[in-house]
Parts: structure tokens; C-alpha cells; sequence
């Protein structure tokens, strides 16, 4: 095996740092691309370039300097990834798949061709648009409307439920869906590899904030039925083999309450959604995806101990300089690990660190989770 690869990743937020500390384990290098060295990232890359992820002479100029080319984040410049390939750098994932994956109008019509289950769907090319096809009773309340390409994080999605939430509607091209009746939101992540290899990690279980529309519960194992979690894995696995994607792959997924799975999204990298793994798992999803697109043999998804996953967000109400409430009292709790991302400022509901609580069961977890919960803060200095 050789030591030397030099892996260059777009992005050096905190999916870029866990990357890069899963890899200092073989002591691999790495090479980071964002634009600033106060980002989290960047203390942990063995070298840190400076631009924009967004820019084609930055990409282009950064992937010369290394060997395999992967991201912690989708919307990258893909042009320059593509030119970089024809010139045979290794970039995984790849830059079709990539510019596939950060439309969501494409993503819902790459699903509907490979005849993988997700809700029905209409592309418009404005909202004055969706407007009209509800005139003409081509849709009916209530929906939900989501940017083609500007979504993160819920932002770009619009629950309408009535005709009082029409002013909600998002400007621009969009996809819109049925409101689907959930039952649970549940995710699998998947890895593949350049020799066909394919491992699932155990499905998890999402809980949302419904304030901030981010993941503010991750369990592991999702409580769902046996039958459930095998259909998820299964659903994961040909999705995955259906994009022909090497590194790792989140696939979110809808139970609806008659029981069928659809998928509602997907994300070729490191998600929020796996960072119990580092903890709970033989594998962590970041040396996953690190084995994946080295082409190493990928490691076993086992689950070790029952988790919850909860994400540190910033206090509402509070912002500026970070300082995290209540961290001592926590570190002394059992089972419980903090991740602290590094961003030096704090504002409402940002993701500042995670926390990955270890039960001997998952009531056990849950228990232990709800008190980090209450005790630990991310607040603002003198704020
Ligand atoms: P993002 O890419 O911003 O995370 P998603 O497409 O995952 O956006 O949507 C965010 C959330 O909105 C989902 O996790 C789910 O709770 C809700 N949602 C999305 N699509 C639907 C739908 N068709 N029906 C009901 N809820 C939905």
C-alpha cells in the first residue's frame, strides 16, 4: 500500500476535518482547498491551500498538486474537476456525478429512469410557474417545493400546505413534490469502491428540529422493524451501484406510515448522519470513505454500542466568539464524546460540534443524551 497518495479534498469545514484526522491515522497527506486557515479543517491538513472550491483556476490548480481529488461538499467547481480527470487525476466522486447530485431536479429524474422508489415529482421554472400549474390543477396542496440547486440544510425547501403559505414559494427553478405522510426519516450510508466492493453502515434514525430544520437526533440503530432495515440497506446498496459511485454515499430515506421506503435525497460524501460511526462503529464513515476512494478494501460497518448522535447547534438569541456552556460537566459523563468543529463564531442554529453519546442500550444512550442536552450550550462570549 502506498503511504505516499497525496488526497486533496475540497472544502475544509468539518467534514474535511474528520477526514483529515481519520487519515493522520496511516499518516497519510493531506491537502485541503478552502479560503480561509481559520477554518476547521485546516489545522489538520498536512498542507492548506488557500481559494475558493467554487472557482475553476483554484480547483484546477489545487488538484495538480495531488493525487486523488474528493469533496466534503457538492457544489464545487466541476469544470475544473473535469478537466482535471482528463488528464488522469483520480476524482471520486466524479464530476457527472457530482454536477447530478447538487440538482435535485436531476437527482429526481436519475431515480424515476433507474425505477428507484421516490415521491412522485414536477419540475417548474419559476415559482410563477408553480403558481400556474396549481391554477390549472396540475398540482394540488399540500406540496413541497424545493431549489433545483440552492438548498442546504432545509433552506431550500418550502412546505405548502395551504394557499396562506403561498408567499413561502422559492424563487427560482425547482422540483415539486406531494407533502409525504413520514412516519421516520431514516438514512443509510453506503461505500463503494473502484473494484465494486459495497459496504452499509447500520440504517439510522433522523429526528428533526423543527425550528431549524436540522438533525437534532441521530439514533443508532433506527427503531425500526428487521424487514425495514434490510429493504434500507438493499435500497442503499443499488443506488449506489445504480450512480456507479466510488467513496461513500447518504442515502436519505422516508418510511411513510403504509410502511413503503422512498428516497428523498442523496449526499456523495461524509454526512451528518454517520458521525456516531467514528465512536459506535468498527469503521468510522470517514476512514470509509478514505479506503473508498483509495481503492483499499473497505472496512467492517459493525455496529460496536447503541448511540445518539446530537448536533451542536448555536444558542438562539446568541452570537458572536463561541464558548460552550456546561462542556466540563459533560466530558465527565460516561460514554459521552464531544466534537468541538473549531468555528470561532457562534449564531443561531449553526452547527458548531456534535456529541456522540454511547449507551449500553439505546434507551440507555438516550437517557445520557437528553441531560448533554439541557447541560451543554454553545452560548456567546459576553453575549
Ligand atoms: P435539504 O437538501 O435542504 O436537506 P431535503 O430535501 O432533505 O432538503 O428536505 C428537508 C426536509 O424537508 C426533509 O428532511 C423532510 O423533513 C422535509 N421534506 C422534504 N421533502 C418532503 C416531502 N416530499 N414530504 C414531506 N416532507 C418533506
Amino acid at each position: 500500500m502506498n503511504l505516499q497518495t497525496r488526497l486533496g479534498i475540497l472544502g475544509g469545514g468539518q467534514l474535511g476535518k474528520m477526514l483529515a484526522l481519520s487519515a493522520g491515522n496511516w499518516h497519510l497527506p493531506v491537502w485541503i482547498l478552502d479560503e480561509a486557515g481559520d477554518f476547521p479543517a485546516a489545522p489538520y491538513a498536512t498542507t492548506f491551500v488557500k481559494g475558493d472550491f467554487r472557482n475553476y483556476d483554484d480547483v484546477y490548480r489545487f488538484g495538480q498538486m495531488v493525487d486523488v481529488i474528493t469533496v466534503e461538499i457538492e457544489h464545487v467547481n466541476t469544470a475544473a474537476l473535469a478537466q482535471l480527470e482528463k488528464e488522469g487525476k483520480i476524482v471520486h466522486p466524479s464530476p457527472a456525478q457530482l454536477d447530478m447530485i447538487k440538482d435535485k431536479g436531476l437527482q429526481k429524474q436519475f431515480y424515476a429512469e433507474k425505477g428507484l422508489p421516490s415521491a412522485p415529482f414536477k419540475l417548474y421554472s419559476d415559482e410563477k410557474s408553480v403558481q400556474e400549474a396549481l391554477a390549472n390543477d396540475a398540482i394540488s396542496f399540500p406540496f413541497v417545493q424545493k431549489s433545483r440547486t440552492a438548498g442546504y440544510d432545509g433552506r431550500g425547501v418550502a412546505v405548502i400546505q395551504s394557499a396562506a403559505d403561498l408567499p413561502k414559494l422559492l424563487p427560482g427553478a425547482c422540483v415539486v413534490e406531494p407533502l409525504v405522510d413520514i412516519a421516520k426519516e431514516l438514512s443509510v450510508i453506503v461505500a463503494r469502491n473502484e473494484n465494486g466492493e459495497i459496504q452499509a453502515f447500520p440504517v439510522v434514525e433522523m429526528d428533526f428540529n423543527p425550528n431549524a430544520n436540522l438533525v437534532e437526533w441521530l439514533l443508532c440503530p433506527a427503531q425500526t422493524a428487521p424487514a425495514i432495515e434490510k429493504q434500507a440497506e438493499q435500497l442503499a446498496r443499488q443506488t449506489i451501484e445504480s450512480f456507479g459511485l466510488c467513496g461513500l454515499l447518504a442515502v436519505e430515506l422516508f418510511l411513510t406510515k403504509s410502511g413503503e421506503l422512498l428516497i428523498n435525497e442523496v449526499a456523495p460524501r461524509p454526512h451528518n448522519s454517520g458521525h456516531h460511526t467514528i465512536e459506535s462503529c468498527y469503521t468510522s464513515q470517514f476512514e470509509q470513505h478514505i479506503r473508498a476512494v483509495l481503492n483499499l478494501p473497505l472496512g467492517s460497518t459493525k455496529m460496536k454500542t447503541a448511540s445518539v448522535m446530537l448536533n451542536l447547534l448555536g444558542e438562539p438569541g446568541y452570537a458572536g466568539p463561541a464558548y460552550y456552556d456546561g462542556l466540563e460537566a459533560c466530558l465527565a459523563m460516561e460514554g459521552v464524546n464531544i466534537h468541538i468543529y473549531g468555528k470561532a463564531q457562534t449564531k443561531p442554529y449553526r452547527k458548531m460540534g456534535h456529541v456522540t453519546v454511547l449507551g449500553a442500550t439505546l434507551a440507555d444512550a438516550r437517557e445520557k443524551a437528553h441531560r448533554v442536552k439541557e447541560r451543554l450550550r454553545v452560548l456567546a462570549v459576553g453575549g
